[in-house]
């Protein structure tokens, strides 16, 4: 079975240790992985702007001595044609190994990797997921704190359309005796789903305010987040809500002497750059975090396929089985989910114990059925 990375939980708690291992060997000995990746290519196929996540998917494979040819704007390429996703994975499969996905439409890596045989990784998918991210939080976490356990985690911000929160409590959720405090306004909390797949279903502590002030003396991570400007329909609620947290020193005086303050960047203005300066801000060691952790990433796809292949069990992953298709249903009430623009994504929808979801989004699904 071929191997993607289209949500955090796609890798085991082992895998993830084990591409954390690898990149601390990197950091230490990057001469023994100059050439690992020597005549191969990785496609960064990018509908999306990036700065962060496209440097260092680019830098990591021209590390690993490969190379890279992509898009960084879907109006560079045949999309502004009208090109379908599906097509698009599908022509860069013909000269590339791997690829790196992110588009502005939930669940359209998952497309993507429903009809290539090379590995896709989720680059971000819309306000969905962003799994690289979370590998990047973590390592950043694993280096700065040395754990995973025992940790309270402030995620403050957007937490409705912030990917990186979205996976990052999917990742965490894993580990022992972790505390989550989930800072926002109430237009922007955390989907249902996640508090009743993630949180509750397994259940994590977790607590939800929208007082950062408030928290702050008991977190060991503060996760702060931008209001996502480009996910909301109605630009005078983003107005509204636009600067309604901003970590300053005042703030961070009132946190442990050990705190880690992280960030997927880019910041708008909810850290003030006086901020920078302390020890506690880990946030650009975290961007430099993700050229490492991204460098595993890719040698493990590339290894793993490759010995899927050898072993002769390399197929198209197939999620979308025949108990999961009910004819019945042909939309995803989501509007932001890839099947809202892309065709023949008729298998939408699986059957759980709460009801239907969207397979691409995860979005419930609210019609009559
Ligand atoms: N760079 C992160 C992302 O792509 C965070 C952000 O854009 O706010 O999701």
């Amino acid at each position: 079975m071929k191997k993607d990375l289209i949500d955090i939980r796609d890798l085991s708690l082992a895998e993830i240790d084990e591409l954390i291992g690898v990149a601390e060997d990197i950091i230490d000995n990057p001469s023994q992985y100059s050439d690992k990746c020597k005549g191969r290519k990785i496609a960064t196929l990018f509908y999306e702007p990036s700065t962060r996540t496209r440097f260092s998917f680019e830098s990591a494979m021209l590390d690993l001595g490969g190379s890279v040819i992509g898009f960084s704007s879907p109006t560079d390429c045949s999309v502004a044609k009208g090109e379908s996703v599906a097509d698009t994975a599908r022509t860069a499969e013909c000269f590339a190994d791997i690829i790196a996905m992110r588009h502005y439409k939930d669940g359209a890596a998952f497309v993507a990797a429903s009809n290539v045989n090379i590995p896709v990784i989720n680059a971000g998918d819309g306000g969905h997921n962003h799994p690289t991210q979370t590998l990047t939080d973590l390592l950043t976490i694993h280096r700065e704190k040395g754990t995973f356990d025992n940790l309270t985690i402030g995620l403050c911000g957007d937490l409705k359309y912030g990917r990186t929160v979205h996976s990052l409590i999917a990742a965490m959720s894993r580990y022992s005796n972790v505390k989550f405090i989930l800072i926002s306004p109430e237009e922007l909390k955390i989907p249902e789903n996640i508090k009743t797949e993630i949180l509750e279903k397994n259940e994590i502590d977790f607590a939800e305010t929208d007082s950062l002030e408030a928290v702050m003396p008991e977190l060991d991570v503060l996760y702060m987040t931008r209001i996502q400007r480009e996910r909301f329909r109605d630009p005078t609620v983003y107005a509204r809500l636009e600067g309604i947290y901003i970590l300053d020193n005042e703030k961070l005086n009132t946190a442990k002497s050990d705190l880690i303050v992280m960030h997927p960047l880019p910041r708008v203005n909810e850290i003030a750059v006086e901020v920078d300066d302390d020890p506690r801000a880990a946030y650009f060691r975290q961007v430099k975090n993700g050229k490492f952790i991204r460098m595993a990433l890719i040698l493990k796809l590339l290894e793993l396929n490759e010995q899927e292949r050898v072993n002769g069990n390399f197929s198209k992953p197939s999620k979308l089985g025949a108990e999961s298709f009910d004819p019945s249903i042909i939309r995803c009430d989501n509007a932001r989910c890839i099947s809202s623009i892309e065709q023949g994504l008729e298998h939408l929808f699986v059957k759980t114990d709460n009801g239907y979801r969207c397979l691409y989004c995860e979005t419930k699904a609210h019609k009559s059925f």
